[in-house]
């Protein structure tokens, strides 16, 4: 029988040849490889790399599981590709590569890594919405591989295989978006709408080490889950996550769109094999910022927006205000300014702040 989403548990720490094996077996369990994954055929697989931080921390993708994909297509004679754009890669996408590991996964399994900020992008028009999309995911690759982390969001609430497809917008682009749909629902419009253009083939999701409370990134708390997933249907795939985290399904804005726009099956037709069980997985309230009509305009939009905020372990080092691509911080009395108006939420500041001081905090003081 072939499953809609395949789970697998008991993943105590990351063994590329272990994760071989297991992913070998999930991908037949939903059907086998798919299409453009033969012999002379070009796979770009498409990874989490939000932050260029330790794969230890939880945030990205991890490398074992990238090698372990990589080195299961290199087997099948395939060449492999491996890219994302983080959202502060715009001065620099090789420190990503670096520090989460990327460079290795590829060395080892002789995969090339791909910088869609360098690739150039094309408009594309979805739903009468317009996107910028990096071109890697438009052309010149016979198979997208979706291999997302799974973790919580402390504004879309959680994040795997649909959200992952938010770094398919190279550059700037995506704060422009966060910007343009400050409400969570309706940035899972947008969401959804980029799942659709990227039209990955398959879904691999690392649960092994991964995040709860305060995701996606360094405020969130790191959690050893264990477990991987995969699905060749992403929606299906966040649907049954998500339920299993105890987020149900419905209750995440990405699922309701993706759902209404029938790109999943319901909810009590998903097969599943496996499971895992999570115990105190804290999961982030529904943001308030999605009972704010649309209407109030773009004023209130500018006010409602989450904006980053130097807290008191600021040291006054600099190191956000030179890597801020718009010149939005000062450095005043020893600590950093951000200044709303000018800021376009990159959060290279976020990313790149040496002390974590760098809160990102909702409007009316809330964080
Ligand atoms: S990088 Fe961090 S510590 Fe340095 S000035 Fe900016 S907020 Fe403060
Ligand atoms: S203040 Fe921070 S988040 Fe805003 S644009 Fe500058 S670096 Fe990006």
């Amino acid at each position: 029988m072939n499953y809609d989403v395949v789970i697998q548990d008991g993943f105590g720490f990351y063994c590329t040849e272990k994760l071989k094996e297991s992913i070998a077996s999930m991908v037949e369990d939903t059907g086998g490889w798919p299409r453009g994954t033969s012999t002379g055929n070009r796979v770009l697989l498409k990874v989490n790399m939000l932050a260029a931080k330790h794969p230890a921390r939880g945030i990205t993708t991890h490398p074992a599981v990238v090698a372990a994909v990589s080195s299961l297509l290199r087997d099948r004679g395939c060449e492999v590709f491996i890219g994302d754009s983080p959202g502060g890669a715009v001065k620099g996408v090789e420190r990503y590569w670096r520090n989460c590991g990327f460079n290795t996964a590829a060395e080892i399994t002789g995969a090339r890594l791909v910088s869609f900020e360098g690739s150039g992008s094309r408009r594309i028009t979805v739903h009468d919405r317009e996107y910028d999309i990096a071109l890697p995911i438009l052309e010149g690759y016979d198979c997208k591989i979706n291999m997302c982390k799974f973790k919580t969001h402390m504004y879309t609430r959680m994040t795997n295989a649909v959200k992952n497809s938010f770094g398919i917008v190279p550059g700037l682009g995506k704060a422009m978006l966060h910007m343009r749909s400050p409400r969570p629902r309706d940035l899972a419009v947008n969401i959804v709408d980029l799942y659709e253009i990227a039209d990955f083939s398959l879904h691999i999701s690392d649960g092994i080490l991964c995040m709860d409370g305060r995701g996606p990134s360094t405020d969130g708390r790191r959690r050893h889950e264990g477990f991987l997933a995969l699905s060749r249907n992403g929606v299906c795939l966040d649907m049954v996550l998500s339920q299993m985290a105890g987020l149900p399904w419905d209750q995440l804005d990405s699922n309701v769109e993706a759902f209404s726009r029938g790109l999943a099956k319901p909810f009590s037709e998903i097969t599943v094999q496996g499971s895992h069980e999570f115990v105190d997985f804290d999961i982030p309230d529904r943001s308030y910022l999605n009972y704010i009509p649309r209407w109030l305009g773009s004023v209130a939009r500018l006010l409602m927006r989450t904006a980053p905020v130097s807290n008191d372990s600021c040291t006054g080092c600099g190191v956000c205000k030179r890597a801020c691509p718009v010149d939005a911080i000062e450095i005043r009395s020893g600590r950093a300014k951000m200044k709303k108006g000018t800021c376009i939420m990159c959060l290279c500041c976020h990313e790149l702040c040496p002390e974590n001081a760098v809160e990102l905090k909702l409007p009316f003081g809330r964080s």
